[in-house]
Formats: C-alpha cells, structure tokens, sequence
C-alpha cells in the first residue's frame, strides 16, 4: 500500500536534464562541420572544374595557334619555292628576265630579306644585296646540293646561320633550283626574316610566359620567340618531345625549358616543309587568373572555417560551465531531495508513532476516531450497514495483578492478533486504552451480519491463549455494539451508545454481546430469570415509562407521544418490552402490566397538566388478552377520573394481529373505549393479513405503518409503492397515518411526499424518560436538520 504520508519528490528542473544539452552540442556540431564540409567541397569541385575549363581553353587557343602559325609558315615558304622556280629561268638562259624577276619578287615579299642564287658548283651568281656570305656557308651548301641530288624527299634545306649579330633575325634557308629535270642544277637561298614572321603575333595576348619556337623536324631549335623579342640562344637547344609531331597538332606538358617551370606546348609540322611550330605557355601564366581566385576563395574558406572553429570551441567550452554549474545544482538539488525524504520518513515516523498503539501496531483512539470521520462521511453515501464494537476483556484487571503486566501485554498483543485474524481487511480494529478495544465494522450488506460477527469475535477471543510467558490463560470478551445510522450517526453518539451496550454486556454475564437496540439482542438463559421475578417487578414499581414523540409532519409539531414501557431490571439494567411483554401475556399479568402503563399515563398527563404545560394525547400499547377483558374501559375511566386527566389526552394502541385473533369482543370493548372518548390506533398495520376494508367497522382513528415498509422505503420501490397506497387509502376512510421507525432524512422526505401526517422514529427522538420528555413538550417543535 503506498504511504499517503509520503510526498514524491520534486521533479527534476528541465534545465538540469544535461543530456537535451549534449545532444545539442552534438547536433549543432554535426551541423556545422557538414556546412563547412559542403562549403569545402563545392568550392573545390568548382575551381578544379574552372582550371580544368582554363587548361582546356588555352590549349584549344594554343594548338589553334599552333596551326595557323604552321600554315603562315607553310605559305611563306611555299613563296620561298616560287623564287626558286622563277630562279630556273636563269639556268634555262634568261638570266636578265630571271634576275629582274627574282629582285622584283623579293622587293615585293617582305618576308625575305635577302637572296642568292648558286650554280652547280656553288659559284653565287645573283644575290639581291652585295653582303658576304658566311663563312660556313659554302660546307651547308655541298650538303644541301648532295640531300638535294639523292633525291631526298624534302625540298628545303636549312643554311649555315650567319654568327653576325644584324643577321640573328635571318634564318638562310635553301631550295633546289631544277629545270628539266630533278637534278638540281643551282641552289637558290632566301633569307627568311624572323621578324616579319613573327611580327603578325605580336598583337596577340599571349601571356608574359608565351614563347613561340620553329623547330627542324628532329627538334633542333632554330628560332625562339617570346614576348620581350627574339631569343638568341648561342647554344642552339634540341627539343626530342616535340620532333615525333607530324601534321596533326599535339599538347604536352612538361619541364621543356629546364626552369624549373612546367609549360604546356602546343607543336604541329608544317604541311610541306620540314618544320616544327611550337607554342609554349607557363602553366601557371595560364592558371594566373585562376590561381588568384582560388586563393581568394580558399583564403574566404580558411577564415569561416577558422571562425566556426573559434565559435564551436567557445559554445563548447561555455556548455562545459554550464555543464559544471547544472552538474553543481543537480547535486544540490539531489541533496535537497534526500533532506526533504528523510524528513518525510521522520515526518510519517512520527505520524505513525501517534497514531498508533505501541504495544499492539493497531491505531489508537485519535486515529481510530479520524477512520471513523472518514467511513461515517462514506456511510451516509451509501446504502451498506456499518456498526461499531466496543471490546473490553472480563477480568483483565485480575490477570495483569496477579500474573504481571508482561503477560497482560503478551495477552494484549495476542487478541489483536485474533482480531486482525478474525476480521475482514476492510474492518478497522484500534486499541482505546488498556483492555479496550474498537472495531467497526464496514459495508455489511445486512445488520444480521453484525451478530455473525459479534458471536465469532467472542467465539475466537474466548479460546485460550497458551503459553503466555509460560501460562495458559482464558480470557473472554465484553462487546456492546451500535449500529450506524440506527443507534446515531455521528462519533459521540455511536461511541457512546456502543460502550453502554458493552456494560450491559458485562453486567449481563461477560463473555457476551449486546446491541445498544435491545430489539435485536437474543433470548437468553434470563428469561427464565425475567419470568419468575415479573410479578414482583410490576408491584414494586420496577417498570418505567419512555415517551417517544409523534411528530406531525406539516408543521414538525410534537402532536402526542407513545408511551412504552421499560424494566430497571436491579440486575440486568434497563431491559426492553420485547424481553418481557411476551413473558407477562403467557399469564394474566398482562393485564396488570396494561393497566401499570395506563396509570402511569394518566398520571404523567395529570403532573404536565399540574406543571402548567399544555399536555399532548399520550398513547399506550395494549396487549390481545387486555382486549378480551371487558372490564378494561370501565377501569381506564376509573384512572382518568383519579389523575383529573380528559379521555381525549389518552390513546390506545392495538395492534393488527391481535385484531384478527377476536374480532367481535374486541369490537364492543372498543366501542366503549370510543364511547368514552379514547382515540383508538392500529399498531403495526401491514404486518398481518387485514386490509383497511375489514378494519373500517372498527372505531380506528389512525393507523401506523410498521417500521418494516419504512426501513425498506429507499431502497424498496415496492415497498415505497405499498407506503403511498397506505396512506391514499386511510385518508379515504378518515384516517389519520402515522409511520413508524423512521430513522433518516430520507425517509421523511419520501413520507411527506406521500402525504403521510405523523412521523415518530429515532430520527426526531429515541423513547426518552419522562423528565425528558417534559423538555420534549416545552420545545414543542422537532423540526429535522437538513443532513450535511
Ligand atoms: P410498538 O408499539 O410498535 O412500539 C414501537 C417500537 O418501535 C418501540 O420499541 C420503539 O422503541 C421502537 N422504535 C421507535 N422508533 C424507532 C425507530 O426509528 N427505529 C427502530 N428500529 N425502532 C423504533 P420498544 O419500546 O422496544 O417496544 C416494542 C414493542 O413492545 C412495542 O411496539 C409494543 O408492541 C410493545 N410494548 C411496548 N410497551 C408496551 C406496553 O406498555 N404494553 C404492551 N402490551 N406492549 C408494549
Ligand atoms: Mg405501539
Ligand atoms: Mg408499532
């Protein structure tokens, strides 16, 4: 069962939950260097592909370059060749004609700077300036007549170059001049002007890095162009690479210049002659552009990633504090959790500790008296019986004495044990104070439970205890029981009506139970007792009347009271009609015993009347036999002539049953009754077989509903039905209807409702003694508390 005096902790604050921290952290982490990954990776992806579009366009540029400059070359050469046709004129004898020919053509082709023409035998017989050849020149000739007569394919051939500095821009290059046949029969040289060549390039952009080269077709350089002019490399170079070119144009990269640096060079062989072209470009010339925006970019990168970074390490470092600080509250906060705990447990410790018995565990009266608030407040709810025992050991007092108060303790701790054993969970058991014990008994579905109950406890606690501290005692319980709403409806009442019936208990023998309503007690071995001692008792004024109101229900009027007679029993206490009435109807004493109440009656009316108070009809119950007595009227007028009292101030209750045991005699003594003023009422009517149609010829003046029909009316629609038929019907005989034994506010409403006059029950008053039911005719008015 969980503990209702324990608080649960407080929850955790949700700023202490460090893992939705963490998982922050780590999420916006993971954000951020897959941004920075992305930004990363796109920015390289896009410069690769930019450089890979530059790479691409300049050698797209370079090799188209390459090609027209080879085709240039090609057509400046493919002139060369014509000179060298027209040069044949002069072996064919028109050496005037080919001479003017030869100066016009030069005149017109900047291209060439100088010719010369050489015979067979390498005599210069035409040159268009008087220049000296050079001096190696005649050895380039012999090979170039002997490449030239073995029928070499190639129609060119290139000349000793002139050491002279105003000829570096000269590249003397060699035709053969055939007439009839392929046999050259001269040379023809025509110097090449490298400045017109290259000149037609000068306008293009070609970077500060881009060179231009003519290459023979096995590689050797034979002249080199950059953008600050020709270059004269004294030592002429040989680049292999690009000799395997062919007329298709090629790209290479590579180191071609041993600087250190790597060029991409575009080469392609010129269509008819035996020359290379090649364009170079520093690959980083190229990428320059590139180059500057990549680091741009990267530069932009390194930063971002650098303040990220930064940014990261500091929310991580400030989420470490913070971590410290809520690692720092959650401790106290855990701290604090476990002082709160410890001071619940002291707390419900405590709670325990006042609330219940130390010796036995069971609750004590406080708490006993606080369960009852609680089950009272949900009786009045609900349509269950509940009842309280009052428990008390005969002849504690001699055990504890004699045998010691270890025992008497062992022996207290044993009976709650059979109690606990005895009765149902939901049954509250305490212990008042010494050998006083409580029980209540919860949601019985009947008050005949109760005595089921009462007979087992007694049964149980009567058993000997064995080997208490080394004796065998027997012990037995006292019980009184009240039964809720019954005998009261509120703590004091019960408690107190419970513990007058556990005196009456241990008056009446020990070792027994009484109900605080006699009504419900069972015979007993007394009876026999009551029996013999009866006659005495009606002589000796042991008998005592109660006086319960009736009330009417227009107005809450007490309008009479029955008068019901008690024994004050020397013995036996206080002991109720049920026990003794029927004793005293076996024999005549009956009629003894009526005409006791009936002169009490009168002298009850007659001292109200002496008080000054203004009396109500007081009616007495008569038994069956006084009825047959004919003598009875003529004795009740005796009494009220004695006392002074008015007939109309007495009535007499007769009930059904006995009605239909003699009819006729009853008849007449009613009669008389009648004649001489007494109001007559019908006791207990639906508990046996008449119907008001056979008790109309009666002189009846008012019924009352048996207590049975007015239990049962919440519960029973039946019942409720039979209740309102009643009452209809009376009033159609003129009738006055008084119900009986109406105990709750429930009832009463329903009565009103059904138009009922009188009400008398436990719910405006108990029989009381006649002192009291003074105080009851001075109030005059019993109008009901609304029920809370
Ligand atoms: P009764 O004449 O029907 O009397 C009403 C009985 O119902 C009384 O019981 C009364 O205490 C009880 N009572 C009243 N209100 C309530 C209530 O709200 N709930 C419950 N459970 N009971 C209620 P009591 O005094 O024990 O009398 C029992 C019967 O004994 C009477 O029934 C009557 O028949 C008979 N009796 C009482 N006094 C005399 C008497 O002087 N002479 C004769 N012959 N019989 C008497
Ligand atoms: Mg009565
Ligand atoms: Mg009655």
């Amino acid at each position: 069962m969980p503990n209702p005096f324990f608080r649960q902790p407080p929850p955790v604050h949700p700023l202490l939950r460090r893992s939705d921290w963490r998982l922050l952290l780590a999420c916006s982490l993971g954000l951020s260097l897959l941004l920075l990954v992305l930004a990363w990776g796109i920015t390289w992806q896009r410069l690769d592909a930019e450089r890979i579009l530059l790479e691409d366009n300049a050698r797209t540029q370079q090799e188209n370059l390459a090609t027209i400059m080879s085709h240039n070359l090609d057509q400046v050469l493919d002139r060369g060749r014509l000179m060298a046709i027209a040069s044949e004129e002069w072996f064919d004898g028109h050496r005037v004609d080919a001479t003017n020919r030869l100066a016009a053509m030069r005149t017109a082709d900047r291209a060439f700077l100088r010719i010369a023409l050489y015979d067979h035998q390498l005599q210069r017989v035409y040159a268009s300036s008087p220049d000296t050849d050079s001096s190696g020149l005649q050895d380039t000739l012999h090979a170039a007549l002997a490449q030239f007569s073995a029928g070499s394919p190639s129609r060119i051939a290139l000349a000793h170059r002139s050491s002279r500095h105003e000829q570096a821009w000269h590249i003397p290059l060699l035709f053969p001049v055939a007439s009839n046949n392929a046999i050259p029969q001269g040379i023809l040289l025509v110097a090449l002007d490298l400045g017109y060549l290259l000149g037609v390039y000068q306008s293009l952009d070609f970077g500060r890095s881009g060179v231009i080269q003519i290459l023979t077709v096995g590689g050797e350089e034979i002249a080199e162009a950059r953008q600050e002019g020709l270059v004269l490399n004294t030592q002429p170079r040989s680049y292999r690479q690009f000799s395997r070119a062919g007329r298709q144009t090629h790209s290479l990269v590579g180191d071609f210049f041993n600087d250190g640096r790597s060029y991409l060079s575009s080469f392609r062989q010129a269509d008819s002659f035996p020359f290379i072209l090649v364009v170079s470009r520093d690959t980083q010339d190229i990428l320059a552009a590139h180059t500057a925006t990549r680091s741009r970019f990267l530069t932009t990168l390194t930063l971002l990633t650098a303040i990220i970074a930064a940014a990261i390490l500091w929310i991580a470092q400030s989420i470490r504090r913070q971590g410290q600080l809520f690692a720092d509250l959650t401790a106290a906060h855990q701290e604090n959790h476990t002082l709160i705990e410890r001071l619940e447990e002291e707390k419900h410790r405590a709670f325990i500790l006042a609330a219940h018995d130390h010796l036995t565990g069971l609750p004590n009266r406080r708490m006993f008296n606080e369960l009852m608030l609680s089950h009272l407040a949900q009786a009045k709810r609900s349509r269950k019986h509940y009842a309280l025992m009052y428990l008390d050991l005969d002849y504690f007092k001699t055990i504890n004495d004699t045998l010691g108060h270890h025992v008497g303790d062992l022996l207290l701790q044993n009976v709650s044990a059979r109690l606990r054993l005895t009765l149902r969970e939901s049954d509250i058991i305490a212990r008042l104070g010494g050998d006083e014990f409580a029980v209540l008994l919860t949601g019985l579905d009947s008050v005949d439970d109760t005595a089921g109950v009462a007979a087992k406890i007694v049964e149980q606690i009567s058993l000997p205890f064995n080997t208490m501290d080394g004796h065998d005692i027997a012990v037995s319980p006292s019980i009184g029981i009240a039964l809720f709403p019954r005998d009261g409806v509120d703590i004091d009442t019960l408690c107190r009506n419970a513990d007058a019936a556990m005196y009456q208990s241990k008056r009446t023998g020990r070792g027994k139970y009484t109900f605080y309503d006699s009504v419900l007690n069972p015979p007993g071995a007394r009876r026999f007792n009551l029996e013999q001692r009866l006659p005495k008792a009606i002589a000796e004024n042991e008998l005592v009347l109660h006086y319960q109101p009736k009330i009417r229900l227009s107005d809450y009027r007490i309008v009479g009271f029955e008068a019901l007679v008690r024994w004050q029993h020397p013995e036996f206490g206080l002991i109720y009609p049920n026990d003794f009435v029927s004793l005293a109807e076996r024999s005549d004493l009956i009629i003894e015993l009526d005409d006791w109440v009936a002169q009490a009656c009168c002298q009850q009316l007659a001292s109200w009347i002496a008080a000054g108070l203004t009396p109500v009809p007081i009616a007495f119950n008569v038994s069956a036999r006084h009825l047959k007595d004919q003598g009875l009227p003529e004795r009740i007028e005796a009494y009220l002539k004695a006392h002074g009292v008015a007939p109309q101030y007495l009535e007499m209750e007769i009930t059904e049953s006995l009605l239909v045991e003699s009819i006729e005699v009853a008849g007449q003594v009613l009669e008389k009754l009648e004649k001489l003023g007494l109001r007559i009422a019908l006791d207990d009517f639906g508990s046996g077989f008449s119907s008001l149609g056979y008790v109309r010829t009666l002189p009846i003046h008012s019924i009352k509903i048996d207590r049975a029909f007015i239990n049962d009316i919440r519960n029973s629609p039946h019942d409720a039905v039979i209740v309102s038929s009643i009452i209809s019907l009376a009033h159609n005989l003129n009738m006055r209807v008084i119900a009986e034994g109406v105990e709750t506010f429930e009832q009463l409403i329903h009565l009103k409702t059904a138009g009922c006059d009188e009400a008398q029950g436990y719910f405006f008053s108990r029989p009381v003694p006649h002192d009291a039911s003074r105080e009851l005719l001075e109030r005059a008015i019993l109008a009901p508390a609304t029920p809370s």
